[in-house]
C-alpha cells in the first residue's frame, strides 16, 4: 500500500482511496470497529473515486443480514407511530388504527425491504444475478419478518405522552450535524431518541426510551444471536442519558436497561455513578485512541482470523494477504478460502491453473461455474470466497470460483 497524493493506492484496480478524518461524533458501534481494527474502520470508509459515488467501500451484502435489518426497520416505523400516537400498548384499540393508517405490518414490511435492496442497484460488488437472488429471497422473507415483529410487539410497553412533541426530530438533526434545537425529552415513550454527550463527542441512538415520572427505561431490539457487546451498548446509552443535558437537564436516572431479542427480554445491570464515571474515562480514552489512528497516514490493521475472516474489504488489506491467508495445504474439503496468485493457462473448458506470481509454478487448480469468468491468463487476482474440493484425479489443490466468491485485479503491490 502507498499513498499517493493524499490517496491511498491499495494495489488493486479502482480502489485509491481517500480514507476518512475523525467524525464529529462517535457512536457506540463506530468505536467498537476501530477498537476491533482501525485499518478496517478506514478503508470501509473511505471514499473510492475510481470505483463509485457511493459513501465507503460498497458493501458484500448477505440476504440474512439484510433481514435483520428489515425487521429492525419495520419496529422502528412501527414502534415510532405508535409512540407519537400516544397509544399504551400496540394491543390496545387505538393501535389498530394507527397500524390500519400504516397499510398493515406488512406494507410496512414490504416498503422497507424496497428501500433495503434499492442501494443494490448502484453496487459495484453485486450483479444482477447477486441482485436477483437477494432479492427474491429476501422477498421470500417478508412473511416471517411481520410474524418476528409482531412477537417484538407483543411485549412493548409504551406509555403516552402527554402531548405531541417535536423533539425527537430536533434530536435526529443534531445526529446529522445540523443546527438543531434539541429540547428536553418530557414524559412518555420515545422513539429512536437521539442521545448527544458533547463533551465526550458520542452519540446514539435509542430504539425506545420511556420516562414515567421519575423512571426512565431503555430499550434496545436486537434481531441477531445475544452477545456481551450487547450489554456494554446498553450502559453506554445509561451513560449518554446521564450526559444529555439537552434531553435530560434534570438528569434523570435510567431505571432499567433492556436487550430485546427476538424470543425474550434481557435486563442489563444499571451502572452505578461510579460504574458511570469509569465508563466515560474508558470511552474518553477509546475515542482518542480513535481519532490518532484515523489522523494516521495508515491507520493499523489488527490481522487476526477473527476478525479478518469475514472482513468485507480484506482484499484491499496488505496486511491480510502477508499474515492471515491460510495455506493450501491446511484446507479441508468443502471449507472456504481466500487465495491470491496469477491466472496461468486454461486445463479444460472451465478450468484454470493459478500460478505463484514470483515463481510461476502452479499452485491451485481453479474450477468455475462459467466458461467465461471474470479473469483472463496473465491477470495477478485476489480470489475471495472459494469452495476447496477433494479431488483425487488431480494432483494439485482444487478450489470452485462459485456465485458467491469474488475476483479482483491487483495492479500493484
Ligand atoms: S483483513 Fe483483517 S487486518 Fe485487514 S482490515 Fe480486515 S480485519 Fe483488519
Amino acid at each position: 500500500m502507498t499513498e499517493i497524493a493524499g490517496m491511498l493506492d491499495t494495489g488493486i484496480a479502482r480502489s485509491r482511496a481517500l480514507l476518512p478524518s475523525p467524525p464529529s461524533y462517535w457512536s457506540y458501534s463506530s468505536l467498537k470497529e476501530i477498537e476491533a481494527c482501525p485499518r478496517r474502520f478506514a478503508l470501509a470508509r473511505a471514499t473510492y473515486p475510481d470505483l463509485w459515488d457511493g459513501r465507503g467501500y460498497p458493501s458484500l451484502p448477505s440476504t440474512r443480514a439484510l433481514f435483520g435489518d428489515v425487521v429492525h426497520s419495520t419496529l422502528e416505523v412501527v414502534v415510532k407511530a405508535l409512540a407519537e400516537a400516544g397509544v399504551e400498548s400496540p394491543q390496545a384499540v387505538e393501535a389498530t388504527m394507527v397500524l390500519r393508517d400504516l397499510g398493515g405490518i406488512t406494507a410496512v414490511v414490504e416498503e422497507v425491504v424496497t428501500k433495503q435492496l434499492a442501494p443494490l442497484e448502484g453496487n459495484p460488488r453485486v450483479d444482477l444475478d447477486r441482485h436477483r437472488r437477494i432479492a427474491r429471497e429476501l422477498r421470500a422473507q417478508i412473511p416471517d419478518a411481520r410474524v418476528q415483529v409482531q412477537t417484538y410487539l407483543s411485549r412493548t410497553v409504551l406509555v403516552p405522552r402527554p402531548s405531541a412533541s417535536s423533539d425527537m426530530r430536533d434530536g435526529s438533526a443534531a445526529a446529522r450535524g445540523g443546527q438543531p434545537t434539541r429540547r428536553a425529552l418530557g414524559k412518555g415513550s420515545h422513539a429512536e431518541a437521539v442521545l448527544v454527550a458533547d463533551e465526550l463527542r458520542l452519540l446514539g441512538r435509542v430504539d425506545l426510551l420511556t420516562i414515567s415520572g421519575v423512571s426512565v427505561d431503555i430499550v434496545d431490539y436486537k434481531t441477531g444471536v445475544e452477545a456481551p457487546g450487547h450489554h456494554e451498548q446498553l450502559r453506554l446509552y445509561a451513560l449518554l442519558w446521564d450526559a444529555d443535558r439537552q434531553a435530560n437537564p434534570a438528569r434523570l436516572p435510567a431505571a432499567s436497561l433492556t436487550v430485546a431479542y427476538r424470543d425474550r427480554d434481557v435486563d442489563v445491570p444499571v451502572p452505578s455513578s461510579a460504574d458511570l464515571d469509569a465508563l466515560r474515562v474508558a470511552v474518553s480514552a477509546l475515542i482518542e485512541y480513535a481519532d490518532v489512528e484515523l489522523k494516521s497516514t495508515l491507520p493499523t490493521p489488527l490481522p487476526s482470523p477473527a476478525n479478518c475472516e469475514r472482513c468485507a474489504v480484506r482484499h484491499l488489506c496488505a496486511a491480510y494477504w502477508d499474515e492471515s491467508t491460510q495455506e493450501l495445504t491446511a484446507i479441508g474439503d468443502g471449507e472456504w478460502f481466500d487465495y491470491e496468485g496469477k491466472i496461468g493457462k486454461q486445463n479444460g473448458q472451465r478450468s484454470w491453473w493459478v500460478i505463484d506470481p514470483e515463481t510461476g509454478i502452479q499452485r491451485l487448480l481453479l474450477r468455475t461455474t462459467s466458461a467465461t469468468p471474470p479473469f483472463a491468463t496473465g491477470d495477478h487476482v485476489r480470489l475471495l470466497g472459494l469452495r476447496h474440493e477433494l479431488d483425487p484425479e488431480t494432483n494439485a489443490p482444487v478450489a470452485l470460483l462459485t456465485a458467491a466468491s469474488e475476483v479482483f485485479q491487483v495492479v500493484s503491490s
